[in-house]
Parts: structure tokens; sequence; C-alpha cells
């Protein structure tokens, strides 16, 4: 049984072209799908009869199940959407004057064990499907249209989610086929339609996979940086000691030559007396010399567990000043739904059935002295 969800517009006119059916029923199937949101083949009212009587037997169309929806005082509100095994994943949905946002996860936990994420903490269990990706963005904005969501671009007949950030669990470029389906269907003008600078995907630093994604497809780009030198991005984001911070710039400039926009976001989570000094702003602010970026600093968001604390404002500001000093563009992040905890780094799911042993030793990668 085929999910519609699975399937990007070349999976669909594969799909069709199987049943012996012209491409132009991939495109409107795709609609039915992605923008009219249907749960129901019966519901395909100018597809032919014969056909619609047909594929009942052969596709569906499965959103996630929904195990929680809660709303923040702030109006962000999250979904966790059970993805088998007793594990879930979490999606969160970013309310702002001029967009609606929606943060996807890409895996059930996540193996990469930064050091202040919670999601690493939970371990790691299994790679989304396309559909469980896609899906979230399905099921938001379906939720959102029956909750009489009130948005002006709404009211203009377009859908309540405008951006996604793959920001939510997991490593998306762990994740490489499965993603970059799902991100061609957040793109297809059939589906979704988003252009290439209202989806970004954030990355810890998978060098080998970020080329690949430069040449599939380019969105916009979010880097973890989170400390300016190996010794320190070692400790707190271990994948730098496979990828350390040269390489990964440098890839970072590849990436720009196709990138929808022309420069990197790099991603600080602020943590206090760690990374978070006057020194380390400009060792920075060397280090990122030679790539077009913009600088987001990250209030650390606790978690139960953590040995982390959220640097104090005014050092997050004097931080900032330092940066904007060295003429970076440099924002601070602003926190919302902490009171469900739906921030960065709190997305926590619930992962029961880990692999992440197996996972961890797949990433292990030889020290400098080895
Ligand atoms: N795996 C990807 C995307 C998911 S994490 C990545 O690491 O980029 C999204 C962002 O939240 C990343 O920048 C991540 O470093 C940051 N983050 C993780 N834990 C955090 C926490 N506890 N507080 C604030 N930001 C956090
Ligand atoms: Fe994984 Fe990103 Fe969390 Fe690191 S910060 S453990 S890469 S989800």
């Amino acid at each position: 049984m085929t999910n519609f969800l699975d399937l990007d517009s070349d999976g669909l006119a594969a799909f069709f072209a199987g049943l012996g059916e012209k491409p132009f029923r991939a495109r409107q199937v795709s609609r039915w799908v992605h923008q009219r949101l249907v749960d129901d083949i019966g519901a395909m009212s100018d597809l032919a009869k014969a056909l619609r009587d047909r594929l009942p037997a052969l596709a569906t169309i499965r959103g996630p199940q929904v195990v929680s929806d809660t709303a923040a005082a702030d109006g962000t509100r999250k979904w966790l959407l059970d993805v088998g095994a007793g594990n879930a994943v979490e999606a969160v949905y970013i309310p702002e004057d001029d967009r609606g946002t929606l943060c996807v996860s890409s895996q059930a936990g996540c193996a990469l064990d930064c050091a202040f994420c919670s999601t690493g903490k939970q371990g790691f269990n299994r790679n989304l499907t396309t559909a469980e990706i896609v899906g979230q963005l399905w099921h938001a904005n379906r939720a959102l249209l029956a909750g009489g969501v009130t948005a002006s671009w709404v009211e203009q007949g377009r859908a309540p989610i405008t951006n996604v950030v793959m920001m939510g669990m997991g490593e998306p470029l762990a994740n490489f086929d499965n993603v970059v389906t799902a991100l061609k269907v957040f793109l297809d003008d059939n589906a979704y339609g988003l252009s290439r600078r209202r989806v970004t995907l954030s990355t810890s630093g998978l060098v080998p996979a970020l080329d690949r994604l430069r040449d599939a497809c380019p969105v916009a780009l979010a880097v973890s940086l989170h400390a300016p030198n190996d010794a320190l991005r070692d400790r707190l984001v271990p994948i730098n000691r496979k990828y350390p911070l040269a390489e990964l710039l440098a890839a970072c400039n590849r990436y720009l030559e196709r990138a929808p926009r022309d420069f990197v976001t790099f991603e600080y989570v602020m943590l206090d007396g760690v990374n978070d000094q006057h020194a380390h702003a400009r060792e920075l602010a060397v280090l990122l010399r030679d790539v077009p970026c913009k600088l987001n600093l990250i209030p650390f968001n606790p978690f139960p567990g953590t040995e982390f604390a959220v640097s104090p404002r005014p050092r997050i500001v004097a931080f900032q000043k330092a940066l904007l000093d060295a003429g970076y563009v440099t924002t601070i992040r602003k926190t919302r739904g902490d009171d469900i905890d739906a921030a960065c780094g709190q997305l926590a799911g619930r992962i029961r059935d880990r692999t992440k042993r197996r996972a961890i030793r797949l990433h292990s990668v030889p020290t400098a002295s080895q």
C-alpha cells in the first residue's frame, strides 16, 4: 500500500505511469493531498470515476497519529506524533505577524549527542520516513485550518504554514534521502509551493552530506556552530572530531554557490561560562572572516539533568555587541513556547526503544592522537 505522503512529484509520476495513467494525474492527486489536504481518495472529485474506484486498494493518505496537542501562552503549538514502537517525535508551530513557521523533526532521537541538546540525550531510534516528515506539515496545516487560525495570508487562501525549518528532533543530513524527498515536496508548486528561501535546514555539520544537499536540493542553510575553535567544538558538538571547523567552513562556502540566500546562518547556543566570553566572540569574528554569514545567538534552553546553564542576559548582549562591532549581522533568538517545552533543544519526544550505541559507533571517529 503506497502512502501518497511518501512521494514527491517524480514518485507520484512513476506511481501513475505504473498504472498506465497520464502524468497529469500525479499533479492532480498532489494538489488534492497537499493543497486541499484531503485524507480520502473518494473526495478527489475530478479524478475519473474508474481511477477513483481503483486507487483505494493501492494507495492511501495516512497522516501522523497525534499523541498530544499543546498550546503555549504565546501561541506556539506543539504536536507529539507517534512513530511506532513507543517512540514519538515533535513538530512545533511558531506564529509571527508576517509568517507561520513549522519546526519539523527528521529523526526519532539523534545519534550525534551534542552535549547541550535534550534530543541528543534521549538517544537515537530511527530515521523518519518521507511520509512522517511531510506528514508534519500536512497535519499542521490541517489542524490550524480546522482550529480557525487567523492570518492575513490564510484569508487570501494560502496555507497557514509559510516557512519550514528543519530544526526539530534529529540531524536532517543524517537522514539524507528521506529529507531531500520531503524538501522537494515542500518546494513543489503542485504541493506546498514554498520558495527555497522559506525552507531552512539546520545541520550540526555533516560535510559530505552538505555537499550532496548543495547538488540535490539547496535550501536556506543554518549551521550549528556553538564554538569558535576545534577544542571547544569537539566537546560540545562531537561530530566536529570527524569534520573540524576548517572543513565545515569550506563546505559552507561551496554551499553558498548554489544557496537561495547569499549567506549562511550560524547558530550559537549561549552556555554560561562555557562559550560566552569576550575572547570567544573575538575568536569567532576572526574564524568567520571569509564566510558570508549572519549569526543567531540562541539562549540555552535548559532541560532536566543538564550540566549547563544559560548565559546571563547582559553577557549575551555583550557577545552580540562584540560581533556587531566586528561587522557581523547578529541576532538573539527569541525563545518561544518554553512553557510547553517547545523551545530549541527541548524537544525530547519520547524515545523508548534506543539504538544509540550502535548508531554512535557508526559515527565514531579517530581522534588526533590515534
Ligand atoms: N540537528 C540539527 C537540527 C536540530 S537542533 C542541528 O543540530 O543543527 C536545532 C538547533 O537547536 C541547533 O542549532 C541546536 O544546536 C540547537 N539546540 C540544541 N539544544 C539546545 C538547547 N538546549 N538550547 C538551545 N538551543 C539548542
Ligand atoms: Fe542532534 Fe542537533 Fe541535538 Fe546535536 S543539536 S544532538 S545534531 S538534534
